[in-house]
């Protein structure tokens, strides 16, 4: 399998960070796998293929519909497109150009982030709300639902809500707010999975679209996604998405999917035509969902713990280390160094094989393994670099 990587001279990785798109996310399971190579073995309608997608989306989520995209970021992209055109074929066709159509997109400015340039790519202007208090330390409050509704005016194509344990206001509180004048709310669910019960949350809390990666923990093709919600909406964004280059009476998607009666003509391709994914990457990301489902979060958390206390095994007497085992939707094994932090996180990216960690609380002396695309044969020579660096 690795010799692909050594015909290209590309060094394999040890990957204890988790699925981040530069680390090339996760592995996949032989079973999506071989799910992608048998779609890649026969061709389909795209259309058919992606209404199938929907159904299945719909079931996992309780979202009306669903669509694959190439990510969380291309969801965002093609959701807030959705937000802005509508069923209306002629605005699709004039994105990024949003003149005379709704075109703000409303956030709490503590929730602003480097993913929302996906959302800033269809043609809208973010406009923040709320004074991130709490960072002060003596504050306590964020952005309020008040500020939201007076933010929202004609021009308002969508709230845009990033899913966070600390999130303020609550999902449910600002979806009552933008609902209240019309107006849908955007998830970014992204990094939400698991714990399994996320896929149904956002949707039961009143999002109208909700966009998780297929690439990260729930184990599907690195470039995948998931958009859920509003069957309008969706149908927007698959208009935006699909290849449209074909005569009308040629396109007969399933009514459910997208409803042709809704539509005054068929649009061209749209802003989200760089978002596009192939069948193999929906077959792979329905497989990683099913199976993601039926592992379920107990089973999933216990096969992750086991292999951070096999690492944990090993590590065991090695001086300056404290490891600790940190429980949660994705258990990670705590490194506490007795020395400063980064010169030992570059020795070991420098080092071979490269071993890439969690490096966010390095100031604290402090790294993280997260289990996610931590292989059973990476266990022991990551042991083993650790070792090496720290004694
Ligand atoms: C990872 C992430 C994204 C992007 O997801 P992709 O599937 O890589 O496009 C967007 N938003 C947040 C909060 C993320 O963590």
């Amino acid at each position: 399998m690795s010799s692909v990587y050594a015909w290209l001279g590309v060094r394999r990785i040890i990957n204890g960070k988790g699925p981040a798109t530069r680390l090339s996310g996760g592995t996949i399971r032989p079973e999506v796998l071989a799910a992608m190579a048998e779609a890649a073995g026969a061709c389909v309608d795209m259309a058919e293929l992606q209404a199938a997608a929907s159904r299945r989306i719909a079931e996992a989520t309780g979202a009306e519909a669903g669509l694959v995209t190439s990510g969380a970021a291309a969801g965002l992209l093609l959701a807030t497109a959705a937000a802005v055109t509508g069923l209306e074929p002629g605005r699709m066709a004039r994105l990024p150009d949003t003149a005379n159509m709704p075109n703000e997109v409303v956030v709490a400015r503590a929730q602003r982030n480097f993913y929302d340039h996906a959302v800033r790519g269809a043609g809208v202007r973010l406009v923040e709300v709320g004074l991130p208090d709490r960072y002060a330390g003596a504050g306590v409050r964020d952005a309020e639902p008040w500020e939201f509704a007076e933010a929202i005016g004609p021009a308002t194509a969508a709230v845009l809500w990033v899913a966070d344990a600390n999130a303020q206001p609550s999902l449910a509180r600002v979806a009552e707010v933008a609902h209240e004048a019309g107006v849908p709310v955007i998830v970014d669910a992204a990094a939400q999975l698991p714990p399994a019960a996320n896929l149904r949350r956002f949707i039961a809390e009143g999002a109208d679209l909700v966009a998780f990666s297929g690439g990260k923990a729930l184990g599907g093709p690195q470039a995948s996604g998931i958009l859920a919600g509003r069957r309008d909406l969706i149908m927007a964004a698959a208009l935006q998405m699909l290849d449209l280059d074909i005569w009308i009476e040629q396109f007969r998607p399933d009514p459910a999917f997208i409803d042709l009666a809704r539509l005054k003509g068929l649009p061209p391709h749209g802003i989200g035509r760089p978002c596009k994914v192939g069948k193999e990457q929906v077959a792979g990301l329905l497989t990683a969902l099913e199976l993601f489902l039926a592992e379920g979060d107990t089973a999933r958390q216990a096969r992750w713990t086991g292999r951070l206390g096999e690492l944990r095994v090993l590590l065991e007497g090695v001086t300056g280390l404290r490891t600790e085992l940190v429980p949660g939707p994705v258990p990670v094994l705590q490194l506490q160094l007795d020395r400063e932090a980064w010169p030992v996180v570059m020795a070991l990216e420098e080092g071979q094989p490269s071993v890439r960690l969690d490096v966010e609380h390095h100031a604290q002396g402090r790294l993280l393994v997260n289990p996610v695309c931590l292989e059973a044969q990476d266990v022991q020579p990551l042991a083993e670099r650790l070792r090496a660096v720290l004694e």
